[in-house]
């Protein structure tokens, strides 16, 4: 049975603020225009007011407060750092806003067993330096890891560079401590690298998207850190040809830490922000790294070097110091904030595809922007088939607007022909709930509907997102 849902704005009473204030106490619950306008945005640029934001500091007041809004039936809406590209730390409904910022402990970093346990506010940048002083590694890494909570990547189970090599986040999540809509509360998974009693609730809520429940507390598996990292960029005149050595790479045994894609748009967007001489009569150029001891990421980097020169790039660079590794990644990194010289909105689509596939699909891009002529930039983590396709455009335009997402479903259904997904970290949330149904049956979203409902008879915790009708 789908779940019912608040069809109307909710609109917050007095009363309920003030029970909010008794749980986490005056200063960490806000109702001020100024505080709710903050709160009311994420990456994607939407824009959905709440009636309160409130900081809990512990999981007992997460479990009040979930306990009140099920007696009160307001919504309630987690959000770490407010980075999601999806939209799913929006109060589309209106509600309460949860902070995590607040829960941001590292609790304790077991150095023999390799775990960490961390509350859900914890920068992942942080987490990454502070278990790395310890001579570990936590090897997600999304782009935005600088600023994006621990807490809003499990929930997104968010990805990075290093998938290629190291997996995403829930290859690392071994259990959690979650608050259910309900306001129960329940610990999920084992400490151990075994573990197989009952369902693994922590699979089923790590991706979850704030939908299922509060995740208060995190257990996670740390990796030593590797000895060297060696890095490489490759110049091809030919996209196609950069696009086949991405498979030939893979097939060739070594498994390079990176492996990321960016096209000629990308180069040439990143050049006029940056200024910085990369060449821009180019079709693409792959970043590869490798790690490991240092004479075995270091002959594989050269091997690599090698079959990338026999597979048509015209020129390789190897960087001799870290310095110079920093410089080759300036380009990639770039990217992103370059975009918005092209034109004042971006539509940005995380599709993946088996790595096979990818020349269909960078063929596929091309073929779309001849069509209709918009600026189209794809780069990305090409090593796991995770292709960031941006379109650059003015929305105030509607025929290029609709000629845009036009172009999106078209390329979200050849993705799927492909064998591919529509999302491969960033989520659904609202932004991509209508072409759910272009990669799952109807059986099986209502078999998530029910899990949904199972867990949030109310309907509670972060409406509206995920399921689309
Ligand atoms: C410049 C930029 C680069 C990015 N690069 C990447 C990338 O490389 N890889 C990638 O995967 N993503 C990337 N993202 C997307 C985003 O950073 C990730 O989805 C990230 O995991 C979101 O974390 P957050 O703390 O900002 O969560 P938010 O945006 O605040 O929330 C995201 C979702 O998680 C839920 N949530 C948050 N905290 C909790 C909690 N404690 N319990 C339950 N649910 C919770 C929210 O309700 C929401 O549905 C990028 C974003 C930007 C802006």
């Amino acid at each position: 049975m789908p779940v019912a849902p608040l069809e109307t704005y909710f609109v917050m009473k007095k009363s309920i603020l003030k029970k909010l204030r008794s749980i986490v106490g005056r200063k960490h619950c806000t109702d001020s225009e100024t505080d709710l306008i903050c709160y009311s945005y994420d990456a994607t640029n939407l824009r959905y007011m709440p009636d309160a934001v409130v900081f809990p500091e512990t999981m007992e007041e997460v479990a009040a407060i979930m306990r009140l809004a099920n007696e009160e039936r307001f919504p309630v809406i987690p959000r770490g750092a407010g980075t999601g590209m999806t939209g799913g730390a929006l109060a589309i409904k209106g509600g309460v806003v949860m902070g995590m910022t607040r829960m941001n402990k590292i609790v304790r970093v077991d150095e023999e067993n390799m775990i960490a346990e961390a509350e859900p506010g914890v920068i992942t940048g942080d987490f990454q330096k502070a278990v790395e002083s310890k001579g570990f590694f936590y090897p997600p890494d999304p782009s935005s890891a600088a600023y994006s909570t621990i807490g809003g990547n499990v929930a997104e189970c968010a990805g990075g560079a290093l998938a290629v090599k190291y997996g995403v986040t829930k290859d690392y999540v071994l259990g959690l401590s979650v608050v259910l809509p309900t306001g129960d509360r329940i610990h999920t998974g084992v400490e151990t690298t075994k573990g197989v009693a009952g369902y693994d609730m922590t699979r089923l809520m790590v991706g979850s998207e704030g939908t299922l429940g509060i995740i208060t507390k995190i257990v996670l598996r740390l990796l030593p850190l590797p000895e060297t990292v060696c890095t490489m960029t490759a110049v091809f005149d030919h996209i196609e040809d950069a696009a086949r050595t991405v498979s030939v790479i893979i097939r060739s045994g070594i498994i390079p830490r990176t492996l990321e894609y960016m096209d000629r748009s990308a180069i040439q967007c990143a050049e006029s922000y940056l200024n910085i001489g990369l060449p821009t009569d180019i079709g693409a150029i792959l970043l590869i790294e490798t790690d490991g001891p240092r004479e075995m990421a270091e002959t594989e980097i050269s091997k690599l070097c090698t079959l990338c020169l026999s597979h048509g790039a015209r020129s390789v660079q190897k960087a001799k110091t870290p310095k110079e590794a920093h410089d080759l990644w300036k380009a990639r990194k770039a990217i992103s904030p370059a975009l918005f010289k092209l034109n004042p909105d971006k539509i940005n689509e995380d599709i993946v595809v088996p790595r096979s596939k990818i020349p269909d699909l960078v063929k596929k891009i091309d073929t779309l922007r001849n069509e209709t002529g918009l600026t189209m930039v794809s780069f990305g983590h090409a090593g796991d088939g995770n292709i960031h396709f941006n379109i650059m455009l003015d929305k105030s335009r509607k025929s290029d607007l609709e000629k845009a997402n036009a172009a999106v479903e078209a390329l979200f259904k050849y993705t799927v022909e492909l064998g591919g997904t529509i999302s491969g970290e960033h989520g659904i949330g609202i932004t991509k709930l209508p072409f759910l149904r272009l990669e799952m049956s109807e059986a099986e979203i209502d078999l998530m509907r029910r899990i949904k409902k199972a867990f949030d008879p109310n309907n509670i915790l972060n409406p509206g997102k995920i399921f689309p009708g």
